[in-house]
């Protein structure tokens, strides 16, 4: 399999060509295909498997066209911890490259003034932590009724810090017809309740 095959756009190939990678990776190769058709999808991957680029990379090319409007971002990332979010924001950062896509992070510890000025400004991708984006959404400076794809990481791991009752809260105010990825390591039944509840019809790859 060769990342020509997945239905890329040539500008994200020259960018993956330049990050030295020479093959996709099994979970890119299931996950890049699926979520570019705009279906829901369940990846379960550890770290290290690439998982973060299967869902970064088609995320790119879904929204390079369209235009992002004030407080209302397009697309939205839950992680359980700053360090997560931080490194999907790099991850934008260098595959989108050749794209010009708006991006905010909202993640606790730092003050809030310049994350609501990325809102206001329009977002492309807003990578958050759930505490902090229920934050904001309680003081009104954020809608989420125009966020058209929800991608949930490391869905375990924000079993165990507590914050599934936030996640379901965040998935009530999404548009019901949005599609939405979910990334786990395991699937405990309380991740494989809030699937059946909140994705339609997935697509599993486990690798
Ligand atoms: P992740 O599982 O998303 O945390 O990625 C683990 C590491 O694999 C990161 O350092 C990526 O830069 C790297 N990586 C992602 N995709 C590929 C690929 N197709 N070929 C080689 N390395 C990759």
């Amino acid at each position: 399999m060769k990342f020509a095959d997945l239905g890329l756009s040539d500008e994200l190939l020259r960018a993956i060509d330049e990050s030295g990678y020479s093959e996709p990776t099994a979970i890119q190769a299931g996950a890049i295909p699926s979520v570019l058709m705009m279906r829901d999808m369940i990846g379960i991957a550890q770290t290290g498997t690439g998982k973060t680029a299967s869902f970064v990379l088609p995320m790119i090319d879904i929204l390079a066209h369209g235009r992002a409007r004030a407080l209302m971002p397009r697309s939205l990332i839950l992680e359980p911890t700053r360090e997560l979010a931080a490194q999907v924001a790099e991850n934008f950062e260098k595959y989108g490259k050749y794209h010009k896509l708006s991006m905010a992070l909202l993640i606790g510890g730092v003050q809030m003034g310049d994350q609501i000025k990325a809102l206001e400004k329009g977002v492309d991708v807003l990578i958050a932590t759930p505490g902090r984006l229920m934050d904001l959404f309680e003081r009104g400076k954020i809608l989420l009724t125009g966020c058209n794809l929800l991608v949930i990481d490391e869905a375990d791991r924000m079993l165990d810090m507590g914050f599934i009752p936030d996640i379901e809260n965040i998935c009530t105010k999404l548009p019901a017809n949005r599609q939405t990825l979910l990334f786990s390591a395991t699937m405990p039944p309380p991740i494989k309740k809030l699937a059946d509840k909140f994705l339609s019809n997935p697509k599993t790859i486990e690798v």
